[in-house]
């Protein structure tokens, strides 16, 4: 993320103001900085999330979910075929790797 000034990004702020206008009437006071996600050049992501390529299927989704002799668990958006590309399958997939890990601890029945 990176903290720009509205004058930095008028070219699209401008706009966004405009439409914040329409529905909170003209006081809406112009922004005094602007938060910007720059998913396309953070080192950490580079835009990226997963694709199914012509060919895949669920089960190359599901089996980067495998767990590694039950010791490292794996969680993210690429292991759940269904929602895969998404916040919500990121989510889920985390809750199933927290229940494997649970069952494996001895915590959690096996279901
Ligand atoms: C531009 C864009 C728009 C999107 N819009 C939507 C949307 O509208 N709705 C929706 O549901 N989904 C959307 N998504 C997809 C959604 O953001 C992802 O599916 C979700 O964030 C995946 O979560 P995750 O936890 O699997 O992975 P991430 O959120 O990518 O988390 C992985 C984390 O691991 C970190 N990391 C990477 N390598 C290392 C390393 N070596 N060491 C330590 N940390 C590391 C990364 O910095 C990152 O914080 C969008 C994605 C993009 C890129």
């Amino acid at each position: 993320m990176s903290l720009w000034t509205p004058k930095q990004t008028s070219h699209w702020s401008r706009p966004s103001v405009e439409i914040l206008r329409t529905i909170f009437g003209n006081s809406a006071p112009d922004p005094t900085s602007i938060l910007v996600t720059c998913w396309s050049t953070d080192r950490h992501a580079y835009g990226a999330y997963s694709y199914a390529g012509v060919g895949v299927t669920p089960a190359d989704f599901n089996g980067l979910a495998g767990p590694v002799n039950n010791r490292l668990f794996f969680a993210g958006e690429h292991t759940i075929f269904n929602y895969h590309g998404t916040v919500h399958g990121a989510y889920l997939s985390g809750l199933e790797a927290a229940m494997a890990i649970g069952r494996v601890a001895g915590v959690l029945d096996s279901v």
